[in-house]
């Protein structure tokens, strides 16, 4: 057997071993984690509505008339009139003409992927792709061809060698580098080489575009440019679960095929009530983009102007580069030392050699909060150069 209590030891004398904190009461800027009140700069609730009193509301309100469970899949019994209100509701706000409620974001990716793709096709992900496109490739069996990240003209060279049925795929907004893809010229390449532009907007649905309605809106990209567009609503929209939109034949297709849609208890009908909820706040929540970028501009700002090596992004992911593991973890304790919660980010989930510390910001943070990590990342400078 293999000796799994070693791999850890060595994981730990690598800074690669990773712990859990204990979070106690609401996923707010203050927290509470492992009993330490913390303030955070790690979560991916970039609109501050993981704990809105209107989706709580809306969620109480909606128990008593969905009950709770999900109690099968959707192709048994489960697919509840709650389910399909959200779904009409998603398609109309990203401008489809049909919606798919999945789980997670992790399922609709290995879904979708592996019903779109099979044996003797092609798969192009983008180097940076998050783990469950990477995984939904392996599961559909399909060949994979990775290109550099961001490299369309490296695609387009690829598409062009490849014959048989294609399917491209890549993060709307990347999850660890936070930048956005380029996909007005992926829509484009897509279109001459006859291949399928699937994007996942994890990270841009709810923050970019006009009334949030994710990167590819941004780019005025329709169904017909982006046939198949994920989100998930774990990140800005607060709840949970996630979405694939598209055209009514691609939506009836993966019902059919998609094995992560197909094997899975329905998620309770109540949180597509209170996910409804929470896109009304999406909708209208011009307001709460707009502090949203006013923070990122000034951390970007300032953050430069301290010293540190941030990357080319305009969204709520900032991460500050740091290069060495150890260094990564020492500087996230040293925040910590200053009540901040940052987490260091390390291979696998990023490349060898490239930890940071992820940055995320939130409409829910204050310009006072804001400063606070300022004024910490300005006290912990010297870690840099130790
Ligand atoms: N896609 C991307 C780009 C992500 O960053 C994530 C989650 N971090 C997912 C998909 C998975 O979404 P979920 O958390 O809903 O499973």
């Amino acid at each position: 057997m293999r000796d799994f209590a070693s791999e850890l030891e060595q994981r730990k004398q690598t800074g690669l071993y990773r712990t859990r904190r204990q979070v106690s009461g609401p996923q707010q800027p203050v927290l509470t984690a492992d009993g330490k009140r913390l303030l955070s700069f790690c979560s991916n609730d970039y609109l501050g509505l993981a704990n809105h009193p209107a989706n709580i509301e809306a969620l109480r309100n909606a128990l008593p008339e969905t009950g709770l469970g999900g109690a099968a899949s959707h192709l048994i019994c489960g697919h509840h009139e709650a389910h399909h209100l959200l779904e009409e509701r998603l398609a109309a706000f990203t401008g489809r003409s049909s919606a798919l409620f999945f789980s997670t974001g992790y399922m609709a990716n290995m879904g979708v992927i592996s019903a779109l793709a099979g044996r003797g096709d092609t798969v192009f992900s983008d180097r940076l792709n998050h783990a469950s496109i990477i995984d939904g490739c392996i599961l559909s069996r399909a060949k994979v061809r990775r290109y550099a990240h961001g490299d369309v003209t490296s695609l387009a060279a690829m598409l062009a060698e490849t014959s048989g049925h294609k399917l491209v795929v890549t993060d709307g907004v990347f999850s660890m580098d936070g930048d956005v893809a380029p996909l007005r010229e992926l829509a484009e390449v897509c279109r001459q080489h006859g291949a399928l532009l699937v994007v996942d907007d994890a990270h841009g649905f709810g923050v970019l575009g006009p009334h949030g309605q994710g990167s590819a809106a941004e780019y005025g990209l329709s169904e017909d440019d982006v046939p198949i567009l994920i989100g998930t609503l774990g990140k800005a929209a607060g709840t949970s679960g996630a979405f694939v939109a598209g055209s009514a034949v691609l939506m009836d297709y993966l019902v059919q095929k998609a094995r992560t849609y197909i094997y899975t208890t329905a998620m309770p009908p109540a949180l597509a009530l209170a996910t409804c909820a929470s896109l009304d706040l999406i909708e209208h929540g011009d307001e709460r983009r707009s502090h949203l970028h006013n923070l990122i501009e000034r951390f970007r700002h300032k953050a430069s102007a301290l010293g540190y090596d941030l990357m080319p992004s305009r969204t709520p992911i900032q991460p500050i580069m740091i290069g060495s593991n150890t260094r990564a973890l020492a500087l996230s304790h040293a925040l910590e030392e200053h009540g901040l919660l940052v987490t260091a980010i390390r291979p696998p989930t990023v490349a060898e050699g490239e930890a940071r510390l992820r940055v995320t910001l939130s409409a829910a943070h204050s310009h006072d909060d804001l400063d606070s990590l300022l004024q910490a990342l300005s006290d912990c400078r010297y870690l840099l150069r130790s």
